[in-house]
């Protein structure tokens, strides 16, 4: 109900910002003029708004709206449809703009202003409100759909996960990946506890990599996270899956996700999704809702009638219906 609440306050909190920043109208009115009615009023004062809100937008700032628009629009859509060759042009368009162009990631620093109730200005942040919205309403919709082809960290690890054969991989045994992937929940409380004693966000240096997209670190900071890299090219989504304190946050949040993934009565023996799945979100017939990044791989097989054992034993009931009554 605490995240609940955290959300509550940061969407009130959003539309106070809005509210703050648009302009006030004048004040003062000419004796003379004709009378105007409230109704009249307000709608002169909605369209003044409305052109000062455009207007004031530069054309830098117009072009970052219409940019994350796409690039948003652009992941939900292949994320609509399920398109394995659209879910990498994602990852690419994540890498490219998000991450080393625009540098805009969700952060553990987001958290921290959330907390404090600290937002930047609506007018001039469009850009950030429409990510950190999105990305909030999809989890709530869907589950962690930003991890899983938005943050341009994530996209870089995915991509990275297909330079290496698979027998060369490290796949840690399942009850150590279940342990371990407890471990972000505990950086993410770590990090908060440390954040509202001290005050000091620059925590988020150590906790997180997504400052190398600014291509600005010092020298032990690029030692940490090319050894990071290197170890997750071996060790699948290593940072996301154990790691993240952002992923940590969504997960928790997942846990009110509306549309989940269906399973058929057959999931409860056949391990053929749980195998497919690299995050370690599927457990017998259990998918752990925290865990998955709405990736799609298992559910393309739940709907490949030729590999998903629920749509092979449909086909062969009739037949054995067919040699039984005969
Ligand atoms: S777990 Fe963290 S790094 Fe990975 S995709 Fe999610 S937010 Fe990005
Ligand atoms: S394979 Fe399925 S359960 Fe695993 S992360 Fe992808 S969508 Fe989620």
């Amino acid at each position: 109900m605490t995240i609940v609440r955290v959300l509550v306050a940061f969407v009130m909190t959003g539309f106070l910002c809005t509210a703050a920043a648009a302009p006030r109208p004048a004040q003062d009115v000419e004796a003379d003029q004709p009378t105007l009615s409230l109704e009249d009023l307000d709608a002169l004062l909605e369209e003044d708004e409305v052109e000062e809100s455009v207007t004031s937008l530069n054309s830098s700032e117009v072009t970052d709206i219409i940019g994350i628009v796409v690039v948003l629009s652009f992941a939900f859509f292949s994320f609509a449809k399920k398109s394995v060759a659209l879910k990498y042009i994602s990852f690419a368009v994540s890498i490219a703009y998000l991450g080393f162009y625009k540098s805009n990631l969700v952060s553990i620093v987001n958290i921290f202003a959330i907390l404090q109730g600290n937002l930047p200005g609506f007018r001039h942040s469009i850009p950030w409100y429409l990510l950190i919205g999105f990305t909030v309403v999809s989890t709530v919709l869907w589950g962690r759909l930003y991890c899983g082809r938005i943050c341009a960290f994530g996209a870089l690890t995915q991509a990275l996960d297909r330079i290496l054969p698979s027998r060369l991989r490290i796949d840690p045994p399942a009850w150590l990946d279940r342990r371990l992937a407890y471990l972000k929940y505990g950086i993410l409380g770590g990090v908060l506890v440390y954040f509202l004693s001290t005050g000091d966000f620059l925590i988020y240096r150590y906790v997180e990599p997504f400052w190398m997209f600014t291509l600005n670190g010092n020298t032990a900071m690029w030692t940490l996270v090319t050894i990071l890299l290197i170890a997750t090219v071996f060790v699948r989504n290593l940072y996301c899956r154990y790691l993240c304190s952002v992923g940590a946050a969504l997960g928790l949040i997942s846990n009110f996700t509306v549309f989940r993934i269906k399973r058929w009565g057959e999931c409860q023996t056949c391990k053929i999704c749980e195998k497919a799945c690299e995050w370690g979100a599927i457990d017998g017939p259990r998918i752990s809702v925290a865990e998955c990044v709405r990736c799609d791989d298992c559910e393309r097989i739940y709907h490949d009638q030729k590999k998903c054992v629920h749509w092979i034993v449909l086909k062969k009931k009739p037949r054995a219906q067919t040699a039984a009554s005969s």
